[in-house]
């Protein structure tokens, strides 16, 4: 297929922001891609090279993005500069100037969808010395060889920020739509952009086999094309390997005791909520891959938890669900969180690191028990299986601390012994429940002690003033309303001084800059990809923000983009149930 073709879709896609018109689109376009490309369209579709939980990535920040501008435009850097502080897009940037360049088009070749894509995984293979400048090259080779429109998107996929607005959630109902829409008989009425369904029920059943593919896979190029060649049986016996990663299951928070009886039913178990970093551990044989909730592969820097997988889990193909805590190698006791989030990035000095802030694991679940999925056992069986495989090594590995009761006084002693010991709070199990990926449903719930910080998407920043001009010190904050992101107040509290001392201003300047969307006065406009724990007093109905809600006294805690993308941000209906509450 030419990627001219997707090119429109693109721009079909980018001239509106209604949802169902986007669904619309994507499905029309899948119905005529063949087999053999379903799986590279979607990919591109979707702004991506590889799979969500595969770990390479191109690599390329905008500074050499410019660059290769640069070379394939002819312009100069100043020029190239000016244009983007203009637009704030490298995408419009290399549109224009490329556009502009005269002797283009003759000449240039047609791209395919698969050359692109081939030489996009080419840049995520290139290393070591001189690995810029062969980037930039091959970058520019490849918008040389493009149309404007084409570099545009091409660029934007690069830099992985496609504009066009499609969620995950408009890609899984496409799918249904174009290979399943004729049978289950959809109707999408653009004028006034909503959809007639003959039979609700089975269509929702049709989503959620799709859905649940997508959480065992992380893959809908897999999906789709399991999809239109073998249909919903197809989408059923989608199978999760050991060695890939799935999305994990995701809890409820509760107010009290009773509450997670109601949820969990009696008895339920209860468990330590550890304050620390889950893992997704799979052990193929001798051969070990740890994931974080983000699905990032991390076990590189983990190695002494591979260690401690090979030696103390005594079963040759599982996947583990669990959570690793830091500690004081002195005291023993559990450190915080953020002591050991800096080793989730770390690529140097790997085994001081794991020496200085090592971590004692706690299993929790398991997902795959010699090589079969055990999502659908009950919680109280998979249960079973972890006590029978895990050899319980204090500070090493063990299984998650817990009780099985009906009780509430037990509840009650056993929560303090949890906060005593330095943990967050309870987990609630129900034990007759499955394992559903990915889904918050309420099968597992947290009840913490103190009241629930949120987590919220930096979406705009201010220069700082005086000695705090050289950073953006005071934060816009969103939560998530649908696909879209809605404003709930401002934060400049919270951080540090001193990078030494934690989060500090420096350090969220440096991740927020590359971020920035537009420049206006002291404020910048940024893009929607950090992630912030935010404390605050209170919650406040308020026309000053776009939510129609605002924060008493914000400020920031820490920074939770390991853990959290933006979609799994706080959301407006938790921050409304949260004021409802609240209100009682
Ligand atoms: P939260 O991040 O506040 O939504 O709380 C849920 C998180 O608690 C999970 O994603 C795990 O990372 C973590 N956690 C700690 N201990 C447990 C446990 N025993 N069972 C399940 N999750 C746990």
């Amino acid at each position: 297929m030419q990627y001219s073709k997707l090119v429109e879709i693109y721009e079909k896609l980018e001239s509106t922001t209604k949802r169902l018109h986007h669904v619309y689109i994507i499905s029309e376009f899948l119905k005529n891609v063949s087999v053999e490309e379903l799986g590279t369209t979607i990919l591109l579709l979707e702004g991506r090279i590889f799979p969500r939980w595969d770990e390479r990535e191109i690599g390329m920040a905008s500074k050499m993005m410019l660059k290769a501008i640069g070379v394939a435009s002819g312009e100069s850097k100043e020029r190239i500069n000016k244009e983007w502080k203009k637009t704030g897009d490298l995408g419009t940037v290399s549109y224009n100037l490329i556009k502009k360049k005269k002797q283009h088009t003759l000449g240039s070749h047609e791209l395919t969808v698969k050359k692109v894509l081939k030489n996009l995984r080419k840049l995520a293979t290139i290393e070591g010395q001189g690995s810029v400048d062969k980037k930039i090259s091959l970058v520019a080779e490849l918008l040389t060889s493009a149309k404007p429109n084409e570099a545009k998107y091409i660029v934007r996929t690069i830099l992985n920020d496609m504009r066009i607005g499609v969620g995950e959630g408009s890609i899984r109902d496409a799918i249904v739509w174009a290979f399943f829409g004729k049978e289950l008989k959809v109707h999408y009425n653009k004028e006034e952009n909503n959809i007639e369904i003959e039979d609700r029920e089975k269509y929702n059943q049709y989503i959620d086999a799709l859905q649940r593919a997508y959480d065992i896979t992380n893959d809908f190029a897999t999906v789709a094309e399991a999809a239109k060649k073998q249909g919903l049986k197809g989408l059923g016996e989608m199978i999760m390997s050991v060695g890939i990663p799935l999305k994990v299951m995701l809890a409820i928070k509760v107010d009290d005791i009773e509450e997670g009886f109601e949820r969990c039913g009696k008895p339920a178990e209860f468990e330590f909520k550890y304050d620390g970093m889950r893992m997704q551990i799979h052990k193929n044989d001798n051969e070990i891959k740890i994931f974080t909730r983000r699905l990032e592969n991390v076990t590189n820097q983990f190695p002494e938890v591979v260690d401690c997988v090979k030696k103390y889990v005594k079963e040759n193909k599982v996947i583990l669900d669990s959570e690793a805590v830091g500690f004081d190698k002195k005291t023993g006791k559990y450190l915080p969180f953020q002591n050991i989030s800096r080793r989730i990035k770390r690529k140097y000095d790997i085994e001081k690191m794991s020496e200085q802030f090592p971590v004692e694991v706690n299993v929790f679940d398991i997902i795959n028990y010699k090589g079969k999925s055990v999502i659908n056992e009950p919680f109280e069986e998979r249960k079973k299986i972890i006590d029978k495989i895990i050899k319980n090594v204090s500070k090493k590995i063990k299984v998650a601390k817990s009780i099985v009761t009906s009780n509430k006084k037990e509840v009650q002693d056993f929560h303090k012994e949890a906060v005593d010991s330095g943990n967050e709070g309870l987990m609630i199990k129900k034990l007759d429940a499955p394992y559903k990926p990915g889904a918050r449903v309420g099968f597992m719930c947290k009840l913490k002690e103190t009241k629930e910080n949120l987590d919220l998407v930096v979406v705009k920043a201010e220069w700082g003033e005086g000695k705090r001009s050289r950073w953006l010190s005071s934060y816009t904050l969103a939560c998530r309303d649908k696909d879209k992101f809605v404003e709930v107040g401002k934060a400049s509290t919270g951080l540090k001084e001193k990078r030494e001392e934690g989060l500090s201003f420096a350090e969220m300047t440096d991740l927020l800059k590359p971020l920035i969307k537009k420049e206006e006065g002291k404020e910048v406009i940024l893009r929607p990809k950090i992630v912030i724990e935010v404390g605050y007093e209170e919650i406040q109905k308020s026309p000053t923000y776009s939510s129609g809600f605002a924060l008493r006294f914000p400020r920031v805690i820490r920074l939770r983009s390991m853990e959290k993308p933006p979609d799994d941000a706080t959301t407006l209906d938790m921050i409304k149930e949260t004021y409802r509450k609240q209100k009682k």
